[in-house]
């Protein structure tokens, strides 16, 4: 289905981006790797998706364009790369406000910005965001993060309305909680912000969320991800599609 495509999908050395690598791979789309891990894990994934990588840190402005530059022209961006921060908003630290936003949002207009005149050239793009559920609702001690993930999905929607006639879509896809290295590392921290033990923070603060009471896996997100890159998905674009076991409904 995505021969003769590349993608450059961030943050996919682990979690959800991984998985949304590994698909569009088996549909035969050309992947970049990005994202930070261990050298020897990161050629391993390489020779099993048959990906290049390149390991920009995505924090850095000067350093997404050097990236842009060096793998050129991509069909498919995915804007994935993100992280997390648990703390009460005063005593939230400054720094991991900034490289949250910078990270979960401004990143993804730097990739885009440098994306999209190879995709217009070509008459044919796909713009993919992991947002969250925290793009659509909230929950108290991650300031930074929903700020960041609310943008995003109005950012997409901007993005989806000024492209809309070159054949290149925007979409957001907002998970639930997914088991991955992000989810495990907010334990601790949740687990301080609220005096609660670590079955305590999975079960009535993580999955108390989700009606269904299961995590989303990722390769489900990855799924929908390959359903957005396809000819049916043609005219979907500035959607914010939920993946949530029922959070949002609520
Ligand atoms: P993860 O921690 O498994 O993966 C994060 C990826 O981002 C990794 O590849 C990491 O190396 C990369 N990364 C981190 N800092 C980077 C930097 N400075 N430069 C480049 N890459 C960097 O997390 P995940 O759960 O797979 O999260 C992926 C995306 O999904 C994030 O945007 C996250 O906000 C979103 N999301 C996750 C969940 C969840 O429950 N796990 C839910 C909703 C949305």
């Amino acid at each position: 289905m995505l021969k003769e495509k590349r993608a450059l999908v961030t943050g996919s050395t682990s979690g959800i981006g991984l998985a949304i690598a590994r698909a569009l791979a088996a549909e035969g789309a050309e992947v970049i790797l990005n994202g930070l891990g261990d050298a020897d894990e990161i050629a391993r994934l390489c020779e099993e998706l048959g990906a290049t990588y390149n390991g920009a840190n995505l924090l850095d402005p000067a350093a997404i364009a050097q990236m842009m530059a060096d793998i050129g022209p991509v069909d498919i961006l995915v804007n994935n790369a993100g992280m997390q921060h648990v703390a009460p908003v005063e005593d939230f630290p400054p720094e991991k406000w900034d490289a949250i936003l910078a990270l979960n949002l401004s990143a993804a207009f730097h990739t885009t910005r440098l994306a999209v005149p190879g995709m217009k050239a070509k008459g044919w793009g796909r713009i993919i965001a992991t947002a969250s559920a925290h793009s659509l609702t909230a929950s108290p001690f991650k300031s930074a993060y929903v700020a960041a993930k609310h943008a995003m999905a109005g950012f997409t929607k901007s993005i989806a309305l000024e492209l809309a006639t070159h054949g290149i879509t925007a979409n957001c896809i907002s998970p639930g909680y997914v088991w991955t290295p992000l989810v495990e590392g907010q334990i601790p921290d949740t687990m301080a912000a609220r005096g609660l033990t670590r079955d305590q923070v999975i079960n009535d603060v993580l999955l108390a969320k989700q009606p269904t009471k299961s995590f989303v896996q990722p390769e489900d997100v990855a799924a929908l991800a390959l359903f957005l890159c396809g000819d049916a998905a043609r005219n979907i674009t500035g959607a914010n599609y939920s993946i949530d076991g029922g959070w949002t409904a609520g």
